[in-house]
């Protein structure tokens, strides 16, 4: 802390240098306002991120105190980039400046970032350029102020009762699977699971089949900032696999359910394999990878399946602790509630089944959720 102060200290002294000297036009762009708005943006995000007080020293004139919280505010937003690119907002860019952009000093990253409080640190330490972290910030700021907007807008336009719940920042490192008890397992097999072990309030959304392809429920899901994965079948998904491709690119995880959503128990295992690996070469061609998650149709499946599955590439069979329909939850347990890291299973359908659309069911789901306290997370974040 004391190398810090005194870093900053010299920096100070050397700023009022290089002002004195430099031209109005050069001087930093980090204005009150805009780091008041940060603030602002970042307390109304979700909780549990450190503010951006340094805690007041004592040491030093006003100007240096009000320095150190200019970059406390700083080292706050930075922290507040971290805590956001789990949410589907990428970091702020550091671009080059534009050529004429004039290069009037240099802060190291040490400083811009608070690495001293033990707050997270984007990167090894470099040399930024002062200006280009303002414009950053500022750029950020209005990239997240405009989604907040959006998504406002979404929760009136969708009809929700409140605005769904932000998902944590995923795990960093992915939780170790084990088979659900009740169901087979052995070695080499993948294994079946009904909820991701997790202690955060987060459930799963998935979405079977693909029948109805409702350019609403994109729509909706983009809006809210809300995931959820596919899981297609070939015999309905192939009329427009334009639409998960459009999905995908949104980035929605599009995973197995077989080429003829035939039961697998029922068939040989020749037959299971020319299911799932058939399956997987046709979501290869369509939408360009080969999935890594397999759901069999009705969830039943044999010993076979898992080493058909296995063969295919498939490493994880995610079945399901609850379903959504657009007038109902179905949970699996008995206390009739969500519980942390549970699968929610839901199918691309619409009027014609369900006499409701895709986005009543979403509704139903969030609203649900958020009674609960529970976020809807991605599941490609945690499998
Ligand atoms: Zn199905």
């Amino acid at each position: 802390m004391k190398l810090i102060r005194q870093v900053v200290q010299n920096d100070w002294k050397d700023r009022l240098r290089v002002r004195a000297r430099a031209p109005r036009h050069a001087r930093p762009r980090a204005t009150a306002a805009l780091l008041a708005r940060l603030t602002a943006l970042r307390d109304s995000g979700r909780t549990g991120h450190g503010g951006s007080s340094n805690g007041g020293s004592g040491h030093g004139s006003r100007p240096l105190r009000a320095r150190l919280r200019r970059y406390g505010a700083l080292g706050g937003a930075t922290v507040l980039a971290v805590v956001c690119s789990g949410v589907g907002i990428p970091p702020p860019l550091r671009p080059d400046p534009p050529p004429d952009e004039p290069r009037w000093r240099t802060l190291t990253a040490e400083i811009a970032a608070p690495t001293a409080r033990g707050a997270p640190f984007l990167g090894v330490p470099q040399r930024v350029q002062a200006p280009d972290i303002a414009h950053s910030l500022q750029a950020y700021a209005d990239r997240l102020h405009r989604a907040e907007v959006r998504r406002g807008a979404a929760v009136k336009q969708w009809k929700l009762r409140k605005a769904p719940l932000r998902a944590p920042t995923p795990p960093e490192k992915k939780p170790e699977l084990t088979t659900e008890p009740g169901h087979l397992k052995g070695e080499g097999l993948p294994p079946v699971i009904v909820q991701v072990p997790t202690d955060e309030k987060v459930i799963f959304l998935t979405v079977d089949d693909g029948a109805d392809k409702d350019p609403a429920l994109l729509e909706m899901l983009r809006g809210l900032d809300v995931p959820m994965s596919g899981f297609l079948s070939d015999e309905v998904a192939r009329e427009d696999y334009g639409y998960f491709r459009e999905a995908r690119r949104a980035g929605y995880g599009m995973h197995n359910h077989s080429i003829t959503h035939r039961q697998m128990d029922k068939l040989g295992e020749a037959e299971q394999r020319a299911e799932i690996c058939g399956q997987q070469d046709i979501l290869e061609k369509e939408l360009g990878h080969r999935p890594k998650l397999f759901r069999p149709p009705y969830g039943a499946y044999d010993e076979a399946t898992l080493r058909a599955a296995a063969a295919c590439g498939i490493e994880v069979v995610p079945l399901w602790a609850a379903e959504a329909f657009p007038d109902r939850i179905e949970y699996g347990r008995a206390d009739r509630r969500f519980h942390p890291g549970d699968i929610v299973l839901t199918h691309f359908r619409g009027e014609a089944e369900w006499d409701a659309a895709m986005t009543d069911m979403v509704r139903r789901l969030l609203d649900a959720a958020t009674e609960q306290g529970f976020a809807v997370a991605r599941l490609e974040d945690y499998l």
